[in-house]
Order: C-alpha cells, then structure tokens, then sequence
C-alpha cells in the first residue's frame, strides 16, 4: 500500500533532522534503517542500541497496554556517570584540589524505583540524596546506602526532622543541614545539645545574581529562601556564641532550575564564592560548597540561552565551576572545597519516554464541492463560492478578507432562520477550501502577509492521544514546557499531516500545539496519515524529571503503566521491572469513593431493575460483573 514513490523521497535521515532526534538526544536516541526510533545506551564501555518497536511489542505481548511510561536504566546510569566522570576529569585537568560529590535532588522524580536506582548507579561515585521535607529525608535514610554520601536537607525543619537527621549523624551519616530561615538556627542548637550530637551546618545564601529562564525564582533579593547578609552575620554570631561555629561546613545556593545560560551560571558561582570566602575568613570551617540545581537540559536541540535549552555543555558546566571557584579561593589561599551539586533534571529526564498509541484524528478536510451551486442558493453563499473563481497571488489577502467576510455574514443568516442546516454545511465547505487555496498560494510567495501567518496552524489536524497531559505531562499544561514528541516508527515514510496533539481528558487544555524545533518552536507536528488496522504509537521524550508526581487526577485518568528494561550487552533487554497503572477502583479510592460500596449500590440498582422487568437475572448477572471488572480495568483507552 505504500506509496514507492513517497518512500523513494523519503529517508530516516530527512526524519531524523525534521524531528531533530539528534539534537536533543543527547546521543541516546537514533532512527533505525527501517524507520523506528532506537535506543542506545553505553553497556560495558560498549554501545549497544534497541528498537523502540520491539520493546512496544515486549510490553504489549506481556499483557500491558499503552500508555506506558518507559523508563530506560542504563540511561539513567549513564546521566550519573557522564556527570561525575565530567567533574572527575576537570578535576584532573585543572589539578583542584578538592572532589565532587554529588546529591540527586528527591523532589525531581520522588519514586521508590527511581530513587532505588540513582542510590544504586550513584554508589561507586558516593552520589548521595537532598531532601527537602520529612518525608524525603525519611525515604533517603532508608535508601542512602554508605557513609561515605552526603545527606543534604534543605527546607524548613521542625523538631522531628532535625532529631531524624542528628540521630543519622550519630549513625555516621553525612547529614547536613542547610539553614534556610533564621528561626531553624535555635531549634537545631536546642535539640543538638539535647541528643549531645554535634551538627553539621551549612547556610543558604541568598544570591543577588539572578538567571533567566523559567524556573527561576528561587534566586535573587527576593528570593523566599536563603539568608541575606544580615542574617547570614547573625547566624555566624549566634555559632561563635554557642562555641559551635566548627560546625558550620558547609555553603549552598540555588539559583532555580533549568539555567539556559552559562554566564548566570558563573555569575552566580563567582558572587558565592565571595560569601564562601569571607565566611571562611569569620572562622567557619569551611569544607563544601554546593551550588544546587540549575544543570539544564536542551529540550530543543537548539543549543542556545533559550528557556528550554541551553548554551553550554555538561563539560563547560563542570569546567566553569572549577575555573571560577579556583580563581576566587586562591587568592586568598583558602583550601579548595568539595563541590556538590544537585542536578536532578539533567540526571533523570532522558531516562523516561511516554509511549501513547493515537485513538483517531480530526481533520479539517473538505468534501468535493459541486462544479457549480444549485440555482436558488443564497446570493451570499454564491459570492462566497465566486471568492475562488478570482483568488490570485496579487489578491490573496484581499480574497481572504472577503471569505471571512461572507462566512460571517452567512453563519449570521443560519442563526436568524434564512438558510437551512445544509447551506450551512455548504458554505462552511466553500470557505475551508478556499482557505487550502490560499496555502497552497502561500507557498510559492516570498513575503506571508502578516494577517495570513498561522492560516496553516488552523487547517493542521487533530492527532488524539491516548494520555493525559494532566497526568503525564503536567508541565506542558502548567509553566508551557515543551517536550520532544514525536512518531517512533514508519520515519523512513514522508510524514504527509500536520497536526495538534489532543489527549483524552475532555478539557480543552488537554493539548499540546507547542513543539521542539532548533530554530523555532513549531505550532503544529509533521505526523503519518493513520493506516487502517495498525496502531500508531508516538513518544513524549526526556519525562523523567518533575513530570511523574506532578500529575494530577483530571477526569480520573491515573497513573500510566510503568516499565523499566535494561538493556544488555548483546543487544537484548530484559523487563525489570513492570508497574501496573491505576485501576479505576485506585483513582476512585483517592477521591474518596468506596468502591466496595459503589458495586453494592448498582447491585441494588440492578436488582431493582429485575424486580420490575426491565432487565432478567441472567442479565443483571452480566451487567454486574462487567461494572465490577470495569473497576478492576484501566482508566485509559483500551481496545
Ligand atoms: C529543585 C531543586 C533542585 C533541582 O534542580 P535541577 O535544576 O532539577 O537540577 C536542587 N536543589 C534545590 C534546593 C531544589 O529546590
């Protein structure tokens, strides 16, 4: 069925840069010969690459259906060691002093198996955890897994939590707590002494340096945490005071997450070495310096200061920090720190894709219309028709004028009574085409009119998607994140549509119509026309980090099923792990139903229905256990 022709044309590589695979992934997506996307992840100093296709077909032959997030472990492995080998080698480059040591932030992908998995790649390089809240410490004390990692709690902090992390650090642990707010500083002295465990102390500054981008708040004067100087003064103070000033260790900073530009970047490492230095010079003991989250992640391929990209590479990052904290401290001759950062986006976003199947499309097409309109058409329906008999390149915004002109007029006409249903279909018809007319005119001008610019957006097709962006991607609803998406098969075919993705909720934000480009963003997506009994299945790229509990339960669509493979080194994977997503009986629990209950309540409804004819017992038998397997189901799209 295949057009020879269109293939001919065609090639993975046209698709490979149309979706910009290579830019934005980071070397861990490819196409295939065939035209499906692959994975390759490093497996013993070895690159070894799976079809995405394939593993569709391992998920689906074991029984699990889309949507499915998949989580890749080499990648995540390979995130962690690309990181600390990055720093490791500068280190040496430069001959600093001092070692990195890195934490992952919880709050970026809080899930036990994520969690499990970066303690576990983390080990050999002591990655250790941050934790900003009860909940996150007590997850990392369980999941921290030696000594030699540092434990850094951010965050306000009551009692509880601090006798959590004094008792961690009488166990041994590296349990650091940054003071945030000038209030913690009493409770920790209080309770330290209560449990006689000296603390290990770092402050948070309050940077004035401020970045661009979007998440970007958490730095600068009015920043809601950090200390400003005073308060920073009081603290040393109140340290030298108690006579535990040993005991602060430790500087940290977060200038916000996704940094796209390495000059904020340096900007704000040079103003805190500054702090670093001149606390040192107070009497503090100084021994880190940990400048947070910010390591970005090029979602666009674009490489540039743009809010989902970046300007600079891991290898600058890690360089810069060292350049600039060497230049500062050996000034004044202060010992070089261990570096610590906390990047949890770029560690965990290339390791999840969201696979979705599309359910159905709509298209904005036109039925032929007759050569010429019945005699008694309206007069204003025959203007409109006559619109295309004179439409050229010279009148091509004049022409579209008039088609809106008499669309509106007749639209007018079918609300007062004066024309039927049909006309309206007619006329509605006329003016679609007229509008292809005009894009296939536009194509062969130079110059759009500026009135005429995103006539195309308007006649793209709907693609539904069997997902929800409330759930899976709640930052593409939220703060207009973009994320790479794209078809994972048939890329050696010319992709003939173009489209806007609509998920299944049925709320009109459930879209997305914002995409990746290197040069631009794109409003609408190059997709395959739907084939006839073959499922197509596209993929939300580099979702691992923030878009997993962020989600939320819009129409009660859950939780996705959850599949991590690892890939070995002959170039198989092995499942290792499979999740199954919310039931409806899940989902309706958290909102607070009884679903016990509700299968009593239409039990009794079906009675009911018996006891007065309308429906037999043998049916009520069918009708009841069909409810009741429906909340054992899935609450996406099942075919
Ligand atoms: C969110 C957060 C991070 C993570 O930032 P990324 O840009 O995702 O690496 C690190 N530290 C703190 C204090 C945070 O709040």
């Amino acid at each position: 069925m295949k057009n020879e022709d269109i293939l001919n044309r065609w090639s993975v590589e046209k698709s490979a840069e149309l979706y910009g695979i290579k830019d934005w992934g980071n070397g861990y997506f490819h196409i295939s010969d065939t035209g499906e996307v692959t994975i390759s992840a490093p497996v013993n100093g070895k690159t070894v690459s799976v079809n995405l296709m394939d593993v569709i077909k391992g998920i689906e032959d074991r029984g699990m259906t889309m949507p499915v997030l998949l989580r890749i472990e080499n990648l995540l492995d390979s995130q962690i060691t690309r990181l600390n080998e990055s720093f490791r080698s500068n280190i040496k480059k430069f001959a600093y002093q001092g070692s990195y040591k890195g934490v992952f932030p919880i709050k970026v992908n809080q899930q036990q198996q994520v969690i499990e998995e970066v303690t576990r790649f983390g080990e050999r390089y002591n990655h250790g955890l941050e934790a900003g809240s009860k909940a996150e410490l007590i997850s990392a004390l369980g999941m921290i897994k030696n000594t030699e990692t540092l434990l850094i709690c951010n965050g306000y902090k009551d009692e509880e939590f601090i006798d959590l992390g004094l008792n961690a650090i009488k166990m041994g642990y590296q349990c650091f707590f940054v003071i945030e707010m000038p209030g913690e500083l009493d409770l920790i002295i209080k309770r330290s002494k209560a449990l006689d465990v000296k603390p290990l102390l770092g402050v948070r500054l309050k940077l004035s340096s401020q970045a661009g981008g979007h998440w970007t708040e958490s730095g600068g004067d009015r920043s809601i945490f950090g200390l400003n100087t005073t308060q920073i003064i009081e603290v040393i103070d109140e340290l030298k005071k108690q006579e535990m000033l040993d005991c602060l260790k430790l500087v940290h900073y977060h200038l916000g997450s996704q940094i796209p530009n390495i000059r904020d970047i340096r900007r704000a490492i040079t103003e805190a070495c500054r702090y670093y230095t001149d606390i040192y010079r107070e009497g503090a003991p100084l021994e880190h310096l940990d400048l947070g989250g910010g390591l970005a992640v090029d979602y666009d391929g674009s490489q540039t200061n743009y809010v989902h990209s970046r300007n600079y590479t891991l290898d600058e990052y890690t360089a810069d920090i060292i350049e600039v904290v060497m230049a500062t401290l050996d000034e004044h001759k202060i010992p070089h720190p261990v570096l610590t950062t906390e990047s949890g986006r770029s560690v965990v976003a290339y390791y999840s894709i969201l696979l979705f199947n599309i359910l159905d499309t709509t298209r904005f097409d036109t039925h032929a219309l007759p050569e010429t309109l019945p005699e008694d058409s309206h007069e204003l329906i025959q203007n409109l028709f006559d619109v295309r008999n004179v439409m050229k390149i010279r009148n091509i915004q004049e022409s579209c004028n008039d088609a809106v002109y008499y669309r509106d007029e007749i639209r007018q006409l079918f609300r007062h009574g004066q024309i039927n249903l049909r006309d309206l279909s007619l006329a509605e018809s006329i003016f679609l085409k007229i509008l292809k007319d005009v894009s296939l005119l536009m194509k062969k001008i130079k110059r759009i009119p500026p009135d005429l610019e995103g006539l195309d957006n308007a006649l793209s097709d709907i693609y539904y998607g069997n997902f929800s962006v409330f759930q899976s991607l709640p930052d593409a609803w939220a703060i207009d994140q973009i994320f790479p998406i794209m078809p994972i098969h048939r890329l050696n075919e010319k992709p003939s549509r173009e489209c806007i993705l609509a998920d299944i909720t049925c709320d009109c934000d459930g879209k997305i119509d914002r995409f990746t480009d290197i040069h631009d963003e794109k409003k609408t997506l190059s997709v395959h026309e739907l084939l006839q009994n073959e499922e197509y299945f596209m993929g939300a790229f580099l979702v691992g980090a923030y878009q997993e509990t962020l989600g939320d339960l819009h129409n009660l669509l859950g939780d996705t099923n959850v599949v991590s493979i690892r890939i070995k080194e002959e170039g198989e994977f092995d499942i290792v792990r499979e999740l199954e997503g919310d039931s409806i009986a899940d989902v309706l629990s958290y909102v607070e139903y009884d679903p016990r209950q509700l299968q009593e309540l239409f039990r009794q409804k079906a009675e009911e229905a018996v006891r007065t004819g309308k429906i037999t017992a043998k049916d009520r038998r069918r009708i009841v256990d069909s409810y009741e397997e429906s909340l054992r189901g899935y609450t996406y799209f099942e075919r």
